[in-house]
């Protein structure tokens, strides 16, 4: 028997028919770009979130760089990031032609430290970018707090956190903007790439609507240079079918996480996730530390058990941006990149699978069990 790390194909047969019937529908519209379907969505994604606007668009990494573009972060402006996040977020900031600077993670929450972005800022500084990482909401009011302090723009990267709530509320509109992607591993996953923003600013959000479409709001009336990034409608269209399941399936994942957390308490040299009282994560991902990683992944691994490093070279350390400026030592980023490991998560991972997870890594920490 093996534990799939996450199984995609047994999500869609999940809900085969739903999507057969949404695809059917797309096809015998006999339209497929900026429809109903996606104007469909943008409504309802909105509404789920508690923002007053979503505007879909090609993927993650355009939502991310269209918000900033939006927010008039450019050229010679700094961009505050996490050290220890997925390279999207800081391409997102190099793609508008803003520099990244990094800010050290809370080695308890790995998301990013609200205490170390004051040091961080200069004169350039336009943006805070927080990411929430594994679904695990960052401190977001903290990190407004000193973001207004200072007159910075904050753009949430919630690419991760589907559904999740920071102080009871779900993410979707506590600062600027909030970026989404749905790619298909994710929370919230289409059928091929995909992304959005959603925000309470409707200004901000006609300007996205304008740059994913050339810069335009009438046809062939061009008031901006944007790109094309458009969400099409056969996405939109298995989006709005997965965002009726979406609670159920993070109700699933949370329920995996209570019985890792339960089951898991007390293994020696693992380190559970830590949950502030204020957060309710989406577990996107169920990321543990341990000294001897890569040992612990072999052990899983030889016995059927797929697991994954989120991630194992921080994006300082990656050869797109060697020699960058604002690049510093970042040693706890360096140290969640040697020690993490993502374990098996998934609406449709069923309670065998986890306990059997759960068996391995009390076996890896009683060598006379192995
Ligand atoms: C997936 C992801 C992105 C990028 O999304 P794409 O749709 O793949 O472009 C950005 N940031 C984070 C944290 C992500 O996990």
């Amino acid at each position: 028997m093996t534990v799939p790390f996450l199984d995609l194909g047994a999500a869609t047969a999940e809900l085969r028919d739903e999507i057969d019937a949404a695809l059917a529908r797309v096809l015998d519209s006999g339209w497929y770009l900026l429809g109903d379907e996606l104007a469909a969505f943008e409504t309802e994604y909105a509404e789920y979130c508690g923002a007053a606007r979503c505007v879909g668009v090609g993927n993650g990494l355009d939502a991310l760089t269209l918000a900033l573009r939006a927010l008039g972060a450019g050229d010679g402006d700094e961009v505050i990031v996490p050290s220890n996040t997925y390279i999207a977020t800081w391409l997102a900031v190099s793609a508008v032609g803003a520099t990244p600077v990094a800010v050290e993670a809370d080695p308890a929450t790995h998301n990013l430290d609200p205490a170390r972005i004051e040091a961080a800022i200069t004169p350039r500084t336009k943006v805070v970018l927080p990411v929430h990482l594994y679904g695990q909401p960052a401190d977001v009011d903290p990190i407004l707090g000193v973001a207004r302090a200072h007159g910075l723009r904050v753009v949430e990267d919630a690419a991760q956190a589907h559904g999740a709530r920071y102080r009871g509320r779900r993410l979707g509109a506590h600062s600027d903007v909030v970026c989404w992607s749905f790619y298909p591993g994710k929370n919230l996953g289409a059928l091929g790439d995909a992304g959005a923003i959603t925000t309470d600013d409707t200004e901000l959000a006609e300007r996205v609507r304008m740059l994913r479409n050339y810069g335009s709001r009438v046809k062939y009336v061009n008031e901006l240079r944007g790109v094309n990034s458009r969400m099409d409608e056969i996405q939109a269209a298995v989006l709005r079918v997965k965002l009726t399941h979406l609670d159920e399936w993070n109700a699933r994942r949370a329920s995996i996480a209570a019985t890792y957390l339960r089951e898991l308490a007390g293994v020696g040299g693992l380190e559970l996730p830590t949950v502030p009282e204020w957060a309710d994560p989406a577990w996107h991902l169920f990321v543990v530390t341990h000294p001897e990683r890569d040992r612990l992944q072999q052990h899983l691994t030889a016995a059927g058990v797929q697991t994954l490093i989120h991630y194992p070279i921080p994006p300082y350390r990656q050869g797109a941006y060697r020699g960058h400026p604002a690049v510093g030592a970042s040693p706890i980023a360096d140290r969640l990149a040697d020690t993490v490991l993502s374990l098996p998560i998934g609406p449709q991972l069923d309670d065998e699978s986890v306990a059997r997870v759960a068996a391995l890594l009390h076996s890896f920490a009683t060598p006379s069990n192995q």
